[in-house]
């Protein structure tokens, strides 16, 4: 008899340096690692800041708006647990970190460098949920230094 249960996706080696960014994902938040001493942020996340290696770090949340800032469109190997196409990018958040993420929602053939984006969330079983990258309906207008569009 052939199983027929869809394969589960890959699970994330988890840490105590990283596993807040799963636990926030489960909440529908988008976490970022901060330092404490210096303020500076970082991802992917790390025990200690780079800049001025301070061990003392919390979190805040993004707004989860961003820009893509390089993609690949995968379709071989087919790893089970995925889709394909499978957009994965690298993506610039608006508070100045990237993370690698998929992306949903567009044609892949559609998918640009720039394209502005908001994370979902995307409840793959009931241990991961994950931000996915879908075109951002509303863009923020770009700011000058005045504040105005
Ligand atoms: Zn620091």
């Amino acid at each position: 008899m052939t199983d027929t249960t869809p394969a589960l996706r890959p699970r994330p080696a988890l840490t105590q340096d990283i596993a807040f960014f799963f636990e926030g994902a489960k909440e529908h938040k988008l976490l970022i690692q901060r330092c404490t001493s210096c303020g500076r942020l970082r991802h992917p996340p790390l025990p200690a800041c780079a800049a001025c290696r301070s061990f003392d770090w919390d979190t805040v949340e993004s707004s989860g708006r961003g820009t893509i800032f390089s993609f690949v469109v995968t379709h071989y190997p087919k790893v089970p647990g995925f889709e394909y196409p499978l957009v994965v990018a690298l993506v610039e958040l608006e508070e100045g970190t990237r993370l690698m993420a998929n992306v949903g929602g567009i044609d892949p053939a559609d998918v640009r460098i720039g394209q502005p984006v908001v994370a979902r969330f995307v409840a793959h079983d009931d241990d991961l949920t994950l931000p996915v990258f879908y075109p951002d309906p509303d863009p923020e207008p770009d700011l000058d230094a005045e504040g105005t569009a």
